[in-house]
C-alpha cells in the first residue's frame, strides 16, 4: 500500500517522566456545562452536552515553559475554559458507572479554548470548540501517580489575575458517570480525550495575554497569545 501523499503525522501527548513514549490521541470528547455553582450538585441532571474537537486541535504545552499560540483565526471573542482531561487506556462500550475508572489510563490539564462569537443562536459548535490549536494540553499523568487527593483543586491565571477557580467535586457528571454516558454512544478507544468541563470564570482572551493554570496533582500549563 502506498499513499498519494504524507500522512498527517499521528496527534500525541507525551507522557510526565518517560522519555520517547507517547500517548497516541484518537478522539477528543467534550462535556459542556459540567459544573455547579451551588455546593450541593442538583441530581436532577438530565443528560450532558457533548461535543468533539479534532485529535491534532490537541497541542502540547510543556510544564516550565510557556507556549506561544498566535491568536486563533475569525474572532474576536476567544474563551479560555480551564479543565481536567481523562485519557482513556482501554476500549469499551456501555461500559458501568461502577467499572469506569478501570479504563482510565490518566489524566491532564487542559485548555478547552473556545472562539464565543462564533455561536449564533447557540449554532454551530464545531467552529466555536474544534479549531486549530484550541486544545493546549499538559503531559499525560499516569493515575496511578495522581494522588489521591479527590476532588482536585483547579485554577486559570491570566495575566497574574485569577480568573477561574474551582473544584472537580463540582461536576455534575462525574469522571465515571461521563465514562459510562460515552461509552453508551460511542466505543471508546485506547487513545481517546476527555475534556470534562470548567468551573466558573470563564471570559475573554485577548492579544498578547498569558494564561497559566492548573489541576492539583495532575499538573500546570502556560500559554501565551501572539499579538
Ligand atoms: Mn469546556
Amino acid at each position: 500500500m502506498s499513499f498519494l501523499f504524507a500522512p498527517q503525522p499521528q496527534a500525541v501527548l507525551p507522557i510526565d517522566g518517560l522519555v520517547n513514549t507517547y500517548f497516541p490521541i484518537h478522539r477528543v470528547y467534550g462535556i459542556a456545562r459540567n459544573y455547579s455553582n451551588e455546593k450541593v450538585v442538583s441530581k436532577e441532571k438530565g443528560s450532558p452536552i457533548l461535543f468533539q474537537k479534532p485529535a491534532d486541535a490537541v497541542i502540547y504545552a510543556p510544564e516550565g515553559e510557556t507556549l506561544q499560540l498566535a491568536f486563533p483565526m475569525s474572532t474576536e471573542n476567544l474563551q479560555h475554559e480551564i479543565e481536567l482531561v481523562v485519557a482513556i487506556g482501554k476500549a469499551g462500550k456501555n461500559i458501568p458507572v461502577e467499572e469506569a475508572m478501570q479504563y482510565v489510563w490518566g489524566y491532564a490539564v487542559g485548555l478547552d479554548l473556545n472562539r464565543r462569537d462564533l455561536f449564533i443562536n447557540g449554532h454551530p459548535w464545531d467552529a466555536v470548540k474544534g479549531f486549530d490549536e484550541s486544545a493546549p494540553m499538559s503531559a499525560l499523568k499516569p493515575i496511578s501517580r495522581v494522588p489521591d487527593n479527590e476532588p482536585m483543586a483547579l485554577w486559570l491565571y491570566v495575566n497574574n489575575e485569577k480568573r477561574q477557580e474551582g473544584s472537580t467535586g463540582q461536576m455534575i457528571f462525574t469522571v465515571p458517570e461521563i465514562i459510562s454516558v460515552l461509552s453508551s454512544l460511542y466505543e471508546l478507544k485506547p487513545g481517546d480525550l476527555i475534556m470534562t468541563g470548567t468551573p466558573a470564570g470563564i471570559g475573554k482572551i485577548d492579544r498578547g495575554d498569558i494564561l497559566e493554570g492548573g489541576v492539583q496533582g495532575v499538573g500546570v500549563i502556560k500559554v501565551k497569545f501572539g499579538e
